[in-house]
């Protein structure tokens, strides 16, 4: 697989140079140069398959020529190594769960196969890849999860102090060996400078090999694909034919990998990008002008994204086909008393309990029913992280419904590792060139 990068279609990298690089140098984003299609077979059986075989067919079919079937089966193993379950709500309802791999959202998917392929290409190149990564909270938690114990790799996150949830912090702080949390004394800003301007400087870049876990990583796109194909064989054992897929969308890496599922061949009928007040995109679709707006904060946070880094990648699945993406992805925006009118009415009318960014995409389902109210095809929502990852936002009544997982009740014994600094960038720098 050759990539292009969308500000340069004439100038290709392999696949491992996209990996590390991340982010070309003319700030486009890479993209595989052929989208390969999946064979009629492949979707004719799909739904006596498992998550994981699912995952490698995809894989393979994309990454045949750059990891060899053995390894990848590897990586495809270590990395979804949770379900995906399409829980049932009603007759044509289905909730996809995203939310079972150890940092309780769909992110996980991301960066376990990211880091496993990182340290797979590691291996021959035995130098200590340092992955700096600046969160706000989810990201952090998924990537530092992610990396944990993979082999040559070292990551720093950088998170700002007193903003992020308790739950969160510990799933930052607790982990040791090759994963070291600093809290900053500043905003999540600040802790994004910090990390830029790392990678920005030429002694730091010449002693060590930095690299950014960054979620327009193309390595993190390629596994969101696998969950649409296997949400598809779940509901097609159900004998529905195709699908309506309502994704919460903030940077729009999720629906994008959605777009490139259907692109590989996947049958799907419609997709829906839901977001919060951030509407960049619903109002793009309306309107026809482009216009990025500053983040409004909201109950769905991880969503806050006024200026969505994905979009250029679905734009340049479509090309010059306007008129086929715009048939194909219709967007809606919701505010904070929606969403909180929304959760209570899932809990009301399902007995579940829907995270903030969940409960969005729900919305947008029940609007795509009302305009049409003949349809058949099974409507998903992506439920994109555990509803305890947020106690602040539920009523009392449905915060105490809420299973606390496992991966979050064993946290609570763990020790806190975490290092203080400031905002000053030679501190910063120092600790990373001496710790
Ligand atoms: C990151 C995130 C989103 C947004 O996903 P994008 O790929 O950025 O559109 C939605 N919900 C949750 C819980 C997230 O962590």
């Amino acid at each position: 697989m050759k990539l292009y990068s969308t500000n340069n279609k004439n100038h290709f990298v392999s696949f491992k140079d996209a990996v590390f690089n991340s982010l070309p140098l003319d700030k486009g984003l890479y993209m595989p140069e052929i989208i390969p299609q999946l064979t009629p077979s492949f979707i004719d059986t799909i739904q006596d398959k498992s998550l994981q075989e699912i995952a490698f067919e995809v894989a393979s079919t994309l990454l045949k020529d750059e990891i060899p079937a053995a390894d990848l089966k590897t990586i495809i193993n270590e990395a979804i190594n949770f379900d995906a379950p399409a829980v049932k709500l009603d007759e044509n309802t289905f909730v996809l769960e995203l939310f079972h791999g150890p940092s309780l959202a769909f992110k996980d998917f991301g960066a376990r196969f990211m880091s496993r392929v990182m340290g797979y290409f590691l291996r021959a190149d035995e130098k200590l890849l340092d992955v700096l990564v600046a969160t706000s909270g989810d990201t952090g938690g998924a990537v530092a999860l992610g990396f944990l114990n993979v082999d040559n790799t070292r990551v720093t996150i950088l998170y700002p102090k007193g903003k992020v949830s308790e739950i969160q912090e510990l799933q930052l702080t607790t982990n040791g060996h090759n994963i070291r949390a600093i809290e900053i004394d500043g905003t999540f800003d600040d802790c994004q400078a910090l990390v830029k301007q790392a990678f920005g400087d030429a002694e730091l870049n010449a002693k060590l090999r930095l690299t950014s876990a960054n979620s327009i990583n193309i390595a993190r796109l390629i596994p969101q694909t696998f969950y649409y194909f296997y949400a598809y064989a779940q509901l097609k054992k159900q004998g529905f034919t195709d699908v309506i897929f309502s994704v919460p969308s903030g940077n729009f890496g999720n629906i994008g990998a959605g777009i490139m599922a259907y692109k590989m061949g996947l049958p799907v009928k419609q997709f829906i990008a839901a977001t919060n007040v951030n509407d960049t995109v619903p109002r793009f679709l309306k309107t026809g002008i482009y216009e990025a707006k500053p983040s409004v904060q909201t109950y769905s946070n991880a969503m806050d994204v006024g200026a969505p880094s994905n979009w250029v990648r679905i734009m340049d699945l479509f090309g010059e086909e306007a008129a086929q993406l715009k048939s194909i992805i219709s967007s809606e925006s919701f505010t904070d008393e929606q969403t909180f009118a929304s959760i209570i009415e899932i809990f009301d009318k399902y007995n579940y309990v829907a995270c903030p960014h969940t409960a969005i995409a729900y919305l947008a389902i029940q609007n795509y029913r009302a305009e049409h109210p003949k349809n058949q095809s099974a409507t998903v929502f992506l439920s994109t992280a555990h509803a305890c990852k947020f106690p602040d936002i539920f009523p009392k009544n449905i915060a105490e419904k809420i299973e606390i997982p496992v991966q979050v009740s064993e946290l609570a014994h763990k020790a806190k590792l975490v290092d203080n600094l400031g905002i000053d960038f030679e501190g910063f720098k120092n600790y990373l060139l001496n710790r």
